[in-house]
């Protein structure tokens, strides 16, 4: 299917393969997404979300099986090709916002734009565009250590979608938030996300948040269920 943005099947991934710690992740994982589908991925701790989304997001492999992004195989691709790919199609959004603290917010969405050759001008306009979505706009010339929790995970959104990539990986992206925080951030997450058609997989451990995608999957046994 042309709209198939992220596939991924049959992957293991073992750590420690052999010794008496060895923990088998992964055991056959399935997965596929469509572009503006957002899918809920809902485990407990340890279970591999982040691994799951660290090999979706090309910066992980696995042992066996296959990822594919925009119906290409990247299990097999060059790692100049994974990378390209990974920076032109991929967004991740984590638990902590990893802002670059010497830049402000607005400089924090223009840097990954530049580095895809974007000019200045162009890239600023976009992050205040996103920074205007989120609702965060008044702040772009903030430092991260000046804006509350919540508005920093909204620049963190806006600069994993700054590229605008096909694909979004979140882990957590509300864990670190209060409540009420947590909520309007997620809701400012599902608005810049229904915008633009991406394809998303979120990993959450809140089920009221997971109810509200459109498709909540599980990982059990290393098996996405
Ligand atoms: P989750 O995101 O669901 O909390 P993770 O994918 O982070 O789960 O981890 C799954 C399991 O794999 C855990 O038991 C974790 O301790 C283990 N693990 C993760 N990364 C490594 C690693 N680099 N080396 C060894 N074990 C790891």
């Amino acid at each position: 299917m042309s709209d198939e943005v992220l596939r991924l099947s049959g992957l293991t991934k073992t750590y420690n393969a052999g010794k008496p710690n060895e923990v088998k992740v992964l055991q056959g994982a399935e997965l596929t997404v469509h572009a503006g589908e957002v899918v809920a991925l809902v485990a407990p701790s340890g279970a591999g979300k982040s691994t799951l989304l660290h090999i979706a997001g090309l910066l992980d492999t696995p042992d066996t099986g296959e990822v594919q992004i925009n119906g290409a195989d990247m299990t097999h691709a060059s790692d100049r090709r994974r990378t390209a790919t990974r920076r032109a199609e991929v967004g991740f959004i984590y638990q902590f916002h990893h802002l670059l603290p010497e830049f402000s917010a607005l400089e924090n969405i223009v840097v990954p734009q530049l580095a895809e050759g974007h000019s200045f001008a162009t890239a600023a306009a976009r992050a205040r565009k996103l920074l205007d979505q989120v609702g965060v706009a008044e702040r772009a010339d903030h430092r991260p250590a000046a804006l509350s929790g919540g508005e920093q995970q909204r620049v963190a959104f806006c600069r994993a979608l700054a590229n605008a990539p096909r694909l979004l990986l979140a882990d957590e992206p509300t864990g670190n938030l209060d409540p009420a925080t947590s909520e309007r951030v997620f809701s400012a997450l599902m608005e810049l996300v229904r915008g633009t058609g991406l394809a998303a997989v979120i990993a959450t451990h809140n089920l009221e948040l997971a109810g509200r995608m459109d498709r909540v999957v599980r990982l059990d046994h290393g098996k996405v269920v």
